[in-house]
C-alpha cells in the first residue's frame, strides 16, 4: 500500500478491536505528530455528522438489519473519503479512528450470518465492490493487536456475562479476520498490550517512512 500521491497530504488509519486502545492512541499520536510540526487533522468513523449519527443510532437499535447498517457505514465512508481527498490535496496529514477496514470487517462478519444461504455472494467482496467506485487507499493502516481478554477488560462496561461471552467470541473472528489482512494488505500489526506511550511509540516508528516524503 505505498503512497500513490507523493508530496501530498497523507493518511494514517488506526485500527483493532473494541478496547484495543485505538481512541486513546489515535490521540496521542496526533499531539505528538502536532508537536513534531505536523498539519494534522484527526477524524473517525462512523464520522461526527448526521451520517454517523444514523449509524450510532443503527447499531443501538436491537432491531437492526445488518444490510442496511452496512449501507449506512458505506453511505458514511463515502462522504469522509470526499472531504479527505481535499484535506489530502492541501497537504494535511490525517489520522483516522477507524476507517472502511472496520467496519468492513466487522459488517463481514454480521452479514456472513445473515445470508446463511446466499453462498454465491461473499460479503466482504460485497462490501469491498460496494466501496470501489470510491474507495481512497490509506498510506498506512496500523492494526493494534493485543488478545480480546486484555481488550475487553480495558472496556468497563457493565455487560452481563452472556453478553461479554458473544461479544468476546464475535472479537475473535474480528481479530483473526484483521491478522488476515496485515498479511494479505500490507497493514502494520502494532503490539498494543504494553502501555499506551509504548504503543504510541510503535506507531511512530512505524508511520515515518510513509511522512519522509513529505514537503
Ligand atoms: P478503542 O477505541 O480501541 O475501543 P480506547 O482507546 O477507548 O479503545 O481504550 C479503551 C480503554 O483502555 C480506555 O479506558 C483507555 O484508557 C484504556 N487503554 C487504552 N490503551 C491502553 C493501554 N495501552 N494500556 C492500558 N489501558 C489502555
Ligand atoms: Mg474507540
Amino acid at each position: 500500500m505505498a503512497s500513490s500521491r507523493p508530496g501530498v497530504g497523507r493518511l494514517i488509519v488506526v485500527e483493532g478491536v473494541d478496547g484495543a486502545g485505538k481512541t486513546t492512541v489515535a490521540r496521542r499520536l496526533v499531539d505528538r505528530l502536532k508537536q513534531r510540526g505536523h498539519d494534522v487533522h484527526a477524524t473517525r468513523e462512523p464520522t461526527d455528522s448526521f451520517r454517523g449519527d444514523a449509524i450510532r443510532r443503527a447499531l443501538d437499535d436491537p432491531d437492526h438489519d445488518p444490510v442496511s447498517e452496512a449501507l449506512l457505514f458505506a453511505a458514511d465512508h463515502a462522504a469522509h473519503v470526499a472531504g479527505l481527498r481535499q484535506r489530502l490535496a492541501e497537504n494535511q496529514l490525517v489520522v483516522s479512528d477507524r476507517y472502511s477496514t472496520s467496519w468492513r470487517v466487522y459488517q463481514s462478519i454480521t452479514l456472513a450470518d445473515a445470508w446463511p444461504d446466499q453462498a454465491d455472494v461473499d460479503p466482504a467482496t460485497w462490501l469491498e465492490d460496494l466501496v470501489a467506485p470510491f474507495e481512497l487507499a490509506p498510506d498506512r493502516v496500523l492494526v493494534l493487536d493485543l488478545p480480546v481478554e486484555q481488550a475487553l477488560a480495558r472496556l468497563d462496561d457493565r455487560a452481563r456475562e452472556t453478553e461479554k461471552f458473544e461479544r468476546g467470541r464475535f472479537l475473535e473472528t474480528v481479530r483473526e479476520r484483521y491478522q488476515a489482512l496485515t498479511e494479505q494488505e500490507g497493514y502494520t500489526a502494532v503490539d498494543a498490550t504494553g502501555s499506551i506511550e509504548a504503543t504510541v511509540d510503535t506507531c511512530l516508528q512505524a508511520i515515518d517512512p510513509v511522512l519522509e516524503g513529505e514537503p
